[in-house]
């Protein structure tokens, strides 16, 4: 739970609000003077289920917690925020002196963009990386895509990097924390990477959080990669992520390969979904970042040793993932990069050939068996059962009962009373974790429409330009009106971030990485106008129904006619506004 939401849950509005305005207990809702303008009879209103405000009379307007505290002390959102937060005992770091450990974080990624600068150039100019770049030429490599990847070369050197970075204000500290140099036994340091093409790791931010480095000799090993640093964890992160992000979103597929040049040669032939693991398999870790951009995911696995991974991992990533899993499988002894470089053709048709992974592990089990025999159909069996017990899908599951049924002849029913008793010793048939980590926020504290409606405008920049119509009061909860209204004034994510306050980045976080279901250019400003107008008309309604409660507590306390009239009249102008959004709202159909 991000801070904001923390706050919001400890904070109770009629509280704070009874602070600056004595308020008055009517129905459910509170009433009092308006603060913001002067007034004679109440028609400011505080509604506890809703924790939000509302001003019928000149005001017209109303919100959160936030921006009553915001207007009230004429301070913006980060300073309300604070002082919100010190009230309930949270401490929210002030913007003046930055978290420690995320400044550090900072400086981690700022000293490994310099070093690959350094190694790219130097690959690019150096005498000495000519080894490098014959190398790179064999295996096809375009000048365009060395500079995608901002591939690199290290010096045989044990200082070069060191020196140059050391000139450029790094810390000796810094670059020993981001895996640069080494430290020995006796205090002496030495650059990490020597004589080696250099493999810039990017998160999908387009930050370098590591460093893979292949030996240009048949020196052993092959591949030294950056140690685990506070930027840099080998097993959640991804090579290509950053050049593969948008294509996967757009072709709804992500194709994982091994190595790092599987990578660089499938994006050269225009297979810009591939990602590498950077290990021999992928992890969960990994599968729930694809999970944010897409949820199709093709493994490429060597026929070697493709049998083993399949049958080890089958369930595991389609239970992360809620959905199937394909695996292409590689000719023997034979990388994606050979395959692609040898015919593109054969790696397209290898891609279209790519099986459910449960289907394959259903291959490879029976291949070489004679299932007329009773000893290999119980083999199956005591293979495939355990594996189906883990499908957590029960569609998926049952599909695979049907399939291993009519395979060994045996009827689904004795199956399933197996499969039951396999659930059940397993223990692995992993129930939702513990209410305490699942508990979603109560519906007061964020908005899918809000926060849809924003994922959209900050993923696709281009849909700004059809914000006519989008106000910033239809976004109740202060932090989406606070992005909302920031990124009208910038033209890219990092000036945005920067605009905005600190504690408002986890959730400007989750926005920009909110998974969006994949839509072709042509149809995502028609999704963007359905958003407007959904968002519009929640606006509307929530109005509507803030009314009638006033409307209601008014005519029961016997407020004046006057009052009432006006309260109808404004009431009427909602419905009419409605009534546009379901005319709207035909004509798209
Ligand atoms: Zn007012």
């Amino acid at each position: 739970m991000g801070v904001i939401d923390e706050v919001k849950q400890k904070i109770d509005i009629v509280e704070v609000v009874g602070e600056y305005v004595p308020l008055t207990k009517a129905g459910r809702t509170f009433r009092a003077l308006c603060p913001f303008h002067s007034e004679k009879h109440p028609s400011f209103y505080v509604y506890t289920e809703r924790q939000s405000w509302h001003c019928f009379g000149a005001c017209n307007t109303g919100g959160d917690v936030f921006s009553f505290i915001m207007k009230k002390q004429g301070i913006d959102f980060g300073e309300a925020l604070r002082l919100l937060a010190e009230r309930v005992g949270i401490a929210i770091p002030s913007r003046l002196e930055p978290e420690a450990g995320k400044d550090e974080r900072e400086r981690l990624y700022q000293v490994n963009a310099a070093a690959t600068q350094y190694f790219h150039n130097l690959l690019l100019n150096s005498l000495a990386a000519k080894k490098a770049r014959d190398y790179l030429g064999r295996r096809g490599l375009l000048p365009k895509t060395i500079s995608d990847f901002q591939l690199g070369f290290s010096l045989n050197s044990r200082n070069a990097l060191k020196q140059y970075l050391v000139e450029r204000g790094y810390s000796q500290g810094e670059l020993e924390q981001a895996g640069l140099i080494i430290r020995q036994d006796d205090g002496k340091t030495h650059d990490r990477f020597r004589n080696k093409l250099l493999f810039p790791i990017f998160d999908i931010r387009g930050r370098v959080t590591g460093f893979g480095a292949r030996v240009l000799d048949d020196s052993l090993p092959k591949y030294v990669n950056s140690p685990q640093t506070p930027v840099f964890d080998k097993s959640s992160g991804l090579y290509g992520i950053s050049l593969a992000a948008a294509t996967i979103r757009q072709q709804n597929m992500a194709i994982i390969v091994e190595g790092y040049t599987d990578v660089i040669t499938a994006h050269q032939n225009g297979f810009n979904n591939a990602v590498a693991s950077m290990g021999t398999s992928l992890t969960e870790k990994q599968v729930g970042a694809l999970k944010k951009l897409t949820k199709n995911m093709v493994l490429a696995l060597d026929a070697d040793a493709a049998g083993e991974e399949a049958t080890l991992r089958a369930t595991g990533y389609e239970n992360t993932l809620n959905a199937e899993v394909k695996v292409l499988i590689l000719p023997s002894g034979k990388d994606p990069d050979d395959v692609i470089r040898e015919d593109a053709k054969t790696w397209q048709y290898l891609l279209e050939e790519a099986l459910p992974i449960v289907d394959y592990t259903f291959d490879m089990v029976t291949s070489g068996l004679d299932l007329t025999t009773a000893k290999d159909k119980s083999l199956v069996v005591d293979k495939l059962l355990p594996i189906i017990a883990e499908i957590k899908d029960i569609v998926r599951r049952a599909h695979y009962l049907q399939k291993l049924a009519r395979l060994v002849k045996v009827s689904e029913r004795n199956l399933e009373a197996e499969l039951g008793k396999i659930r059940v010793s397993q223990g692995r048939v992993k129930e939702p974790p513990s209410a305490a980590v699942t508990r979603r926020l109560p519906p007061l504290f964020y908005s899918p429409v809000e926060e849809g409606c924003l994922a959209w405008l900050l993923q696709y920049p281009e849909l700004k330009t059809h914000c006519q119509g989008l106000l910033p009061e239809y976004f109740e909860n202060s932090e989406n009106r606070e992005i909302f209204l920031a990124w009208q004034k910038v033209d890219n994510l990092t000036s945005l971030r920067e605009k905005l306050d600190a504690a408002v980045h986890e959730h400007l976080d989750s926005l920009v990485t909110k998974s969006l279901p994949p839509t072709a250019q042509a149809e995502r400003e028609d999704v963007f106008a359905s958003y407007v107008l959904r968002l519009r008309e929640k606006f509307l309604r929530s109005l509507v129904a803030k009314r009638e409660e006033v409307l209601a507590v008014e005519a029961e306390s016997g407020g004046s006619a006057a009052e009432l009239a006006k309260l109808k009249e404004q009431g009427v102008e909602v419905s009419v506004q409605l009534g546009e959004i379901f005319a709207q709202r035909s004509r798209r159909r």
